[in-house]
């Protein structure tokens, strides 16, 4: 008997024809082709400073002070980032009905710029400030006035960092006045989950309850490295339903994979697309 060595692309592509229901966990690597850059590299591994922690955030003054002061200069270059080809075409999925749900640890508002609505956001979003006394809810756009106003104009930094962070010299940090709300004084905060925050219980079990219809779990530019992803790849798994990985890199479950694309999703994405008969010219 002959077999027939098919390419994983290929492999991907059979499935798809299937018409399968799929949800779709995202992570930094779809957005690295728009121009935010990931914490990790290729191997997974971290790169470049520190994340800010949950609870230093809420419990020290500096901290605040350092992240609103570097975010005042991060926000305009992050907030100039537009959608790709790989947020397109996962849009162009969604509305097949193929993707079922899509799930980001991104907290950029780049799938819903592509058009993809009701979209899970694991970590949060960065369009939102809530304040910590009274709960009032605020536009970054509106806070970023603020902070333009609190930020020495001769302050400059043109180097993204992720999260819509920005490297600032430490003078400027030191001399920085935090942002307030509006509403009572308070201290604000982004809405985004730090690193050792939570992800919202009730998000996880709706996901769960997403995958649990699904016919797999399609993972999109993650090394999955962080437990808030993670555990849907293990919940996937323990349901009997395959993971499809779309990774250059190293991923958590590369061993446990039905299968992995290699090639980065602003390319593999709108093949897959245009393979099955979504052309992301037509959507435009
Ligand atoms: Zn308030």
């Amino acid at each position: 008997m002959t077999t027939t060595a098919t390419f994983p692309f290929e492999q991907l592509l059979d499935r798809f024809k299937a018409s399968p229901h799929v949800v779709c966990l995202t992570g930094a690597g779809l957005s690295l082709a728009s121009g935010i850059p990931t914490y990790r590299d290729q191997d997974g591994n971290w790169q470049g400073q520190s994340p800010i922690l949950h609870q230093a955030f809420l419990d020290d003054p500096t901290v605040r002070q350092r992240y609103w002061a570097r975010s005042a200069r991060g926000w305009p270059i992050f907030a100039r980032a537009r959608p790709n080809s790989a947020h397109l075409g996962l849009k162009r999925l969604h509305d097949a009905g193929l993707i079922r749900q899509v799930v980001t640890q991104n907290v950029d508002s780049l799938h819903e710029q592509a058009g993809t609505r009701q979209v899970f956001h694991l970590h949060g979003n960065l369009d939102w400030v809530d304040c910590l006394s009274c709960a009032q809810q605020h536009k970054r756009s509106d806070v970023q006035q603020q902070l333009e106003a609190l930020i020495a104009p001769t302050t400059d930094s043109q180097v993204l960092l992720p999260d819509g962070d920005a490297d600032i010299a430490d003078q400027a940090i030191r001399d920085f006045q935090c942002p307030s709300c509006s509403a009572c004084g308070g201290d604000l905060k982004p809405r985004v989950v730090f690193f050792g925050g939570s992800v919202e219980v009730d998000l996880v079990a709706q996901i769960y309850r997403f995958i649990d219809q699904a016919d797999a779990l399609l993972v999109v530019g993650s090394s999955l490295k962080l437990f808030s992803g993670y555990r849907f790849c293990r919940y996937a798994l323990a349901k009997d339903k395959p993971i499809w990985l779309i990774n250059p890199g190293w991923t958590r479950v590369d061993d446990q994979a039905s299968l992995k694309i290699t090639t980065p999703a602003e390319v593999a994405i709108p093949a897959l697309c245009r393979q099955l008969g979504y052309p992301l010219e037509d959507s435009v």
